[in-house]
């Protein structure tokens, strides 16, 4: 057992004073929190600091491209942005820069990125999650096989790639192997460069099992549809009905493109987010990645299944998604989480950041995303991101709570960071504002310590391993960039 001690931690029902946290050292329940006491005495328990709040868990990323970030921001069009709205249901726009042509650029990336590959850039991308304030990620993963789409000797490596890299950073994952069968909603097979994603569903069902049986408390396997356009209905409901993932997370991208919804529209008769609810039992084990193009009534019926909306507000504006509709989807109690999904940022902060200022800027109000328990707009995101997140990633992070006595299941994940009090942006600020000077106000990193499963895994700023992963990264980007 080791006992930490704070001056303030952030508990659900809000900052507590003199908080003592209990960690479990036992086999069983090793890296779980046992107890939370407040008005502790400090004693002879370790200072943690002044501000303590729980880890966030990041819940979508597609780690792989956190090497090609930043690489897709020229122009390659000359078309005007005007010429391009309304496209026609089916067709690729290839009138201007686009979510499209992005994809592209992603593509050619993907192609060359094998398992060594894989593994030192995520663990260098997972680094830097754990050192912006990520604790936990999903990880939705599809680059499966071999650039000509042959598996490779073990079809799980590039999966385990991820496990690997994610142990040496030492945050918790999710690891979602996604299904990725068609190129489109009309069935059409995939393109060359998607080749590399496809699983049948015997082949994906089969990697699935084998992954499951690695599951510990720092991984947890769920299972990703990549898409509606992606997976046929028939083999949506196939893994949906094989008892793998009965208990499991389930997370799909959904209505991200205006393009999608026309397509789903035309071949489905149905939105993309309208026919989910209608053909699947969302509820809340899943998780609705972006689910930015929703009509009213869809937003209302998300909300009511439990499901998460999987926000991830940075890539959505880098990619010009659209703007998800955030107040009339929190007025109806629909829960929320935050991704960093293609890495152009890496920091919860930012996610929250924009996620409320897109609002702003859309309705020309201030202070959209307040909840019930709380009128500071910072608090409010931060809760909410935490138990949404943790809801997604199938995993009991999320809250410092204590177990309860009677069962080890309820026991919370000790993961944790500790804010730098001695920043100037934190000069004589309230408690009450602590939160809300974190996600608004300044640039510099905040977050100073870092436990993860009870372990310290960032100290001072610095992660534990950080010089020989970064120089493993360097390696493998040199590696790629030469193979152009
Ligand atoms: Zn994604």
């Amino acid at each position: 057992m080791s006992d930490y001690f704070a001056d303030f931690a952030w508990l659900p029902q809000g900052w507590v004073p003199n908080v003592q946290i209990a960690v479990d050292a036992g086999r069983d329940r090793r890296g779980t929190i046992s107890a939370v006491q407040a008005d502790a005495a400090r004693n002879s328990t370790e200072y943690l600091g002044r501000y303590v709040v729980p880890g966030m868990p990041n819940l979508h990323s597609h780690a792989f491209q956190r090497a090609m970030a930043g690489l897709a921001e020229r122009r390659k069009s000359t078309a005007s942005v005007s010429a391009r709205e309304n496209p026609a249901p089916g067709r690729v726009q290839q009138d201007s820069d686009s979510f499209w042509t992005w994809r592209e650029t992603m593509y050619a990336f993907a192609s060359r990125v094998g398992p060594d590959d894989l593994r030192a850039i995520a663990a260098q991308l997972y680094v830097e999650m754990l050192k912006a304030g990520y604790t936990q990620v999903c990880e939705f993963h599809y680059l499966h096989h071999q650039p000509d789409g042959k598996p490779y000797a073990d079809p799980a490596a590039m999966s385990l790639a991820l496990i690997e890299a994610a142990q040496e950073a030492g945050i918790g994952l999710t690891l979602l192997p996604t299904l990725y069968m068609t190129g489109g909603f009309d069935g059409r097979p995939l393109s060359e460069r998607q080749r590399r994603f496809a699983f049948d569903v015997d082949g994906y069902l089969s990697l699935l099992r084998q992954l499951r049986k690695m599951e510990n408390s720092t991984l947890r396997v769920g299972a990703a549809l990549h898409s509606l356009r992606a997976v046929p209905a028939d083999a949506m409901h196939a893994v949906l009905q094989s008892g793998l993932v009965d208990q499991a997370p389930v997370h799909i991208h959904v209505a991200e493109q205006i393009g999608e919804v026309q397509d789903c529209l035309a071949l489905r008769n149905a939105r993309p987010v309208e026919w989910l609810l209608d053909h699947a039992p969302v509820d809340a084990r899943w998780c609705l990645v972006h689910a930015t193009h929703m009509t009213p009534q869809e937003s209302a019926r998300v909300a009511q299944s439990g499901a998460v909306a999987g926000l991830c507000p940075t890539t959505e504006a880098n990619l010009g998604d659209g703007l998800f509709a955030l107040k009339p989807y929190l007025d109806a109690h629909g829960t929320i989480g935050i991704g960093s999904d293609s890495q152009i940022s890496v920091s919860p902060v930012e996610e929250l950041r924009w996620l409320e200022y897109g609002q702003r800027l859309a309705t020309r109000h201030r202070n959209i995303a307040v909840s019930e328990s709380s009128d500071s707009v910072g608090e409010s995101l931060w809760s909410q991101a935490l138990s949404g997140g943790a809801r997604a990633a199938g995993v009991p992070v999320g809250s410092l709570q204590g177990a309860d006595s009677k069962s080890a299941q309820t026991a919370k994940r000790a993961d944790l960071l500790v804010l730098d009090h001695d920043a100037p942006l934190l000069a004589a600020r309230a408690p009450a504002n602590v939160i809300d000077s974190f996600i608004f106000a300044g640039n510099a990193n905040l977050v100073r310590h870092v436990m993860v499963n009870g372990e310290w895994v960032v100290r001072d700023f610095r992660h534990r391993d950080e010089e020989r992963i970064a120089a493993r990264y360097h390696d493998a980007v040199q590696r790629l960039n030469d193979s152009v």
